[in-house]
């Protein structure tokens, strides 16, 4: 049970855009803290306004590059016995947003660290997939360059959890054709907007999906959730044939063309290089 007369750090979840979501008793803790350490004090002071929280001269900045230093700031005013509060720009702190280094320093100087839980758009993107949850492994957002991508997808094909990524709108469309490629039949989803205006849930196969959103305008943020191997569906022996084929007739050797359909599909490199040269007599 949490000494309420001690100093505390209260991680508290703000909504991921409608307002409404904040709960009263994050409402409560943003209200009555002796500081809210916050990733940006413009942003932060709209969601005080909007619940008519006062004063915003309790704001202070906590972010990335001032975590470190400011966690020194957070451990004297609760040695004081203040409660601080941190918050993000949105959904949880310290998930794929600063707080982690905050809240081990503060539990490392044997201060009470507590929640008020609530939003986060990883959970509440995996909540509506309609994907197996049971597993599931959170990648943060996808990498910027072609290179480290295609060594994330090569990581994901014997991948049997639930996989979860960010991607930014612009980039949306080329990670979800390469996505395509690597894992065409597997169940997705692309959570855009949620809680907000122009909430759109997206769910299909990973190739329908990409076909939609390539004749498309994407735009706001953006949760990807994408089924583990083991939930894709069997692959009957003629897609694996098409698939060599179309890459023989592209020039891939024998080899390389079999090495891709087995990663693909999951068949046995030695039946995929024995399919190929069979159909390679064919072209
Ligand atoms: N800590 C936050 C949380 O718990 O939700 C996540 C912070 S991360 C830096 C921000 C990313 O979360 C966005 O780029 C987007 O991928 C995702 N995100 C945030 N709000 C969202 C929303 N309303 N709908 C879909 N994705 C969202």
């Amino acid at each position: 049970m949490t000494d309420l007369t001690a100093g505390q750090l209260v991680i508290v979840a703000t909504p991921l855009g409608n307002l409404g979501d904040l709960s009263p008793r994050a409402l409560d803790f943003l209200a009555t803290a002796d500081a809210v350490f916050c990733e940006d004090t413009r942003h932060s002071r709209t969601l005080f306004s909007a619940n008519n929280i006062s004063p915003v001269s309790r704001l202070f900045s906590l972010h990335e590059h001032n975590e470190v230093e400011q966690s020194d700031e957070v451990i004297a005013r609760i040695s004081r016995g203040e409660t601080v509060v941190l918050i993000s720009d949105a959904g949880t702190p310290g998930i794929s947003d600063p707080g982690t280094r905050v809240v081990a320093a503060v539990a490392q100087a044997g201060l009470t660290v507590t929640t008020a839980p609530g939003p986060s758009a990883v959970i509440a993107a995996l909540s509506v997939a309609g994907i197996n949850t049971e597993r599931f492994i959170m990648e943060g957002f996808l990498p910027r360059k072609a290179g480290e991508r295609a060594s994330w997808f090569a990581s994901w094909a014997n991948e049997r959890r639930t996989i979860v990524f960010y991607e930014s709108p612009q980039r949306l469309q080329n990670s979800m054709s390469e996505l395509a490629e690597h894992f065409p039949h597997r169940q997705v989803c692309v959570a855009r907007e949620l809680t907000k205006l122009h909430e759109e849930i997206i769910r299909g196969s990973v190739l329908e999906v990409a076909t939609q959103l390539a004749q498309r305008e994407i735009l706001g943020e953006i949760v990807v959730v994408i089924a583990g191997s083991d939930e894709a569906p069997p692959v009957d022996e003629e897609t694996v044939r098409v698939c060599l084929r179309e890459r023989l007739a592209a020039g891939d050797s024998t080899k390389d063309a079999a090495t891709y359909a087995s990663e693909l599909y999951g068949v046995s490199n030695r039946v995929a290089y024995e399919w190929a040269l069979v159909i390679r007599k064919t072209l």
